[in-house]
């Protein structure tokens, strides 16, 4: 196993699957599948979910409400698609845990790092909700600033493309995709790993990232195995 402590981001527009709106259960139960098989093999799992499914800030404020209200209201999205994640997982027979980083004691423990790492250690998976809990920022930083925390050897950014292209392989038909990419070199390119927060946190902290497929079956343990699926991002 190449990694021992995983990160994974998911967005929330993936849990759709092919509705317009909200979770698609048969996609929310592959996606569990494709967990349980790391927990199979001892690796430890965190994950962060996106809200973009239910809800996003910048759409509360084109509509003419306060952003940071809307951002909260996309905190709270998180929270509904952790728990229904959480619940698939459980479903499996998976031990997990969900914290927020919004108190919300009836449903969520608090955000703790340290409980955080005795839950991966005792091999619960841990989700992450509500994002870091303060408007202004996404998920993805979220997601970088929790893998720092706890110590993630990397970040696995599930999405449904198979890595990151030179140009968007939906619009060019041309675009390549790179294996390996510097933080530096996807700086200069301007290409769109994760928003500038977290790309930056990442690059500071010398945490490498991950942009793969996760819709294809099997490609999740097998990122974690080592095998060259997607695209990494590192130093
Ligand atoms: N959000 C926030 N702070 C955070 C994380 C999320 O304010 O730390 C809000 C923000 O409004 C965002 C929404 O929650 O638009 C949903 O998260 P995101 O857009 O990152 O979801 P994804 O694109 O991954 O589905």
């Amino acid at each position: 196993m190449k990694y021992k402590r995983v990160l994974l981001k998911l967005r929330g527009e993936s849990l759709m699957g092919a509705k317009q709106f909200g979770i698609d259960n048969d996609v929310i139960a592959q996606y569990a599948d494709e967990i349980k098989k790391l927990c199979d093999k001892k690796v430890e799992v965190a994950i962060v979910i996106g809200g973009g499914n239910i809800f996003r800030g910048v759409q509360a404020e084109n509509g003419g409400m306060d952003r940071t209200q809307g951002d909260y209201m996309g905190m709270l999205a998180t929270m509904i698609n952790s728990m229904a994640l959480q619940a698939a997982l459980d479903k499996l027979g998976l031990y997990t845990r969900l914290q927020s980083a919004i108190e919300m004691k009836e449903i969520a423990e608090p955000f703790i790092k340290r409980r955080a790492v005795r839950h991966l250690e005792k091999g619960r998976v841990v989700i992450f909700g509500a994002g870091t809990g303060s408007p202004y920022f996404t998920t993805d930083s979220a997601a970088a600033l929790r893998a720092i925390e706890i110590d993630a050897d990397v970040i696995l950014k599930g999405t449904r493309v198979d890595g990151i292209y030179t140009a968007d392989p939906e619009k060019d038909k041309s675009a390549t995709r790179f294996d390996n990419i510097s933080f530096d070199e996807a700086y200069k390119r301007g290409l769109n790993v994760m928003d500038m927060t977290a790309f930056t946190l990442c690059k500071e902290n010398d945490l490498p990232i991950i942009v793969f497929d996760m819709n294809k079956k099997g490609n999740l343990l097998k990122v974690v195995e080592g095998e060259k699926i997607g695209t990494l991002v590192s130093a």
